[in-house]
């Protein structure tokens, strides 16, 4: 029997490495499918269409919502981002863990749709931590880096809707609770109910010959 893969949801606080994580995850292993979503935010320098999104127009995003093509999507300041369905169906069938690196709204939207989904909240030791890795990103001034704090201490509210925390130390960590967490979900009862059912026609037969 082909089993379907694990759905796993990657999320966290902005600066915590969720990106670095998953990059490192696909690296190692070869289960994993990345999911590549649309969104209407304009690319950043270095990034490629098809690679790091599918860039759209807003009248082209709310098209692909009006015909059912995304999975979920949410408004992220200011832009849509959201996750095309057919991808994930299709990896999911082939047996491939599909990871989809989400902001929370969409993380739970998926839940509501498959609760068999693993939801990971990717969190630092602290938050000192956190605050010396947007400081070392250089990216932000001061001002958005107290809004992207604000914005984690709001987000912290949501994360016993997850499945589980992963606290990243360092990478290497951080992979191996993801990894764990995914392969701990492929023994769980609800990913596993084809097997369940299979195993209980088989001892009713075999109740009714004894
Ligand atoms: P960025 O603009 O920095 O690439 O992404 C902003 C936020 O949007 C990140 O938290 C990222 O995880 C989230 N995001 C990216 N793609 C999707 C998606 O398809 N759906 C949802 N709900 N969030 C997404």
């Amino acid at each position: 029997m082909k089993r379907r893969g694990i759905l796993a949801v990657i999320s966290g606080f902005s600066g915590a490495g969720k990106g670095t994580l998953v990059s490192l995850l696909l690296e190692k292993y070869d289960q994993y499918a990345l999911s590549v979503s649309a969104t209407t935010r304009k690319p950043r320098p270095g990034e490629q269409e098809g690679v790091h999104y599918f860039y759209k127009t807003e009248q082209e995003f709310l098209d692909m919502i009006e015909r059912d093509e995304l999975l979920e999507h949410a408004c992220y300041v200011g832009n849509y981002y959201g996750t095309p369905r057919e991808f994930v169906e299709q990896q999911l069938a082939a047996g491939k863990d599909v990871i989809l690196e989400i902001e929370v709204q969409g993380a739970l939207q998926v839940k509501e749709q498959f609760p068999e989904a693993l939801l990971l909240f990717v969190t630092t030791p602290d938050a000192d931590e956190l605050v010396r890795r947007l400081h070392k990103r250089g990216s932000e001034t001061d001002e958005q880096i107290k809004k992207r704090i604000q914005r984690a201490y709001e987000e912290a509210e949501l994360i016993s809707g997850y499945d589980a925390l992963v606290v990243a130390y360092d990478p290497e960590s951080g992979v191996r609770q993801i990894h764990c967490a995914v392969e701990a979900a492929r023994m769980s009862p609800s990913h596993n109910k084809e097997f369940i059912s299979a195993i209980r026609a088989e001892l009713a037969e075999r109740g009714e010959e004894l």
